[in-house]
């Protein structure tokens, strides 16, 4: 780094210290990249006990650690984690990430799930986002999913083009469970060209937000028959 370079970062990270940011909430300055502390009491992150598998959060710690779903019918996905129950606080950061071009908040979301990310990183892993239908991708111009997907996987374990969207689901806004299901299903697949790199490899499903948990369940069904190792989910915000 030149001279200017490395002034520019020492003062670049004095000024961080020092200085107040805005609150990506509610604009009040706060002394830190991110969320003022009255916003944060909003926040609901997920911590143990929770189920093993789903990543559900658990009143109390259970021996077996698997809640009551997952003892009945386990998800193909080797295990789920959520940084936060989806409530006012994590809506209010994902919308504008989803919907309003506000990627600037990439990392932020990406550091509120690094710490899940990286207790599911198996040596190996693929970092696959949860692909938007081309016409839905051609309308927003970004999949917020793929941003921060790339933003918590090393350059050489991005794999978005991993799984394609066939065609378009209705939304699954409203839909029932078993609806949900059977409006998904199908609707991913893998190309034949990316196979042998997916062979045997330990993948890790990023998404936004998981509503009943039939999009990942899919996807991973997808990837399994395709050949993969286990796959894992992680999304930033789970709905209860
Ligand atoms: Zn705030
Ligand atoms: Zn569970």
């Amino acid at each position: 780094m030149s001279l200017a370079g490395t002034m520019r970062y020492f003062i670049g990270l004095a000024t961080d210290q020092l200085l107040p940011h805005q609150c990506l909430l509610c604009g009040r300055f706060c002394f830190d990249r991110g969320v003022c502390a009255s916003c944060w009491d909003g926040a609901w992150p997920i911590s143990a006990p929770l189920c093993h598998r789903c990543g559900r959060p658990l009143a109390h710690a259970l021996p077996d650690h698997l809640c009551g779903q997952c003892w009945l019918a386990p998800p193909p996905l080797a295990a789920i984690r959520a940084g936060f129950v989806y409530n006012d606080f994590s809506r209010a950061l994902i919308l504008p990430f989803k919907h309003g071009d506000a990627l600037h908040l990439t990392p932020v979301l990406g550091r509120f799930v690094t710490r899940h990310f990286n207790a599911m990183n198996d040596p190996g892993s693929l970092v696959i986002p949860i692909p938007l239908h081309r016409r839905r991708y051609l309308l927003r111009r970004y999949n917020q999913s793929a941003e921060l997907a790339r933003w918590l996987a090393a350059t050489d374990t991005f794999a978005p083009n991993m799984l394609q969207r066939r065609h378009h689901n209705k939304s699954q806004a409203g839909l029932s469970r078993l609806r949900r299901k059977n409006n998904v299903a199908g609707i991913f697949s893998v190309p034949h060209k990316y196979r042998d790199i997916l062979s045997g490899r330990p993948v890790i499903l990023v998404d936004d937000v998981m509503a009943s948990g039939a999009t990942l369940a899919a996807a991973a069904r997808c990837l399994l028959a395709a050949g993969s190792g286990p796959v894992k989910g992680l999304v930033v915000a789970r709905v209860l």
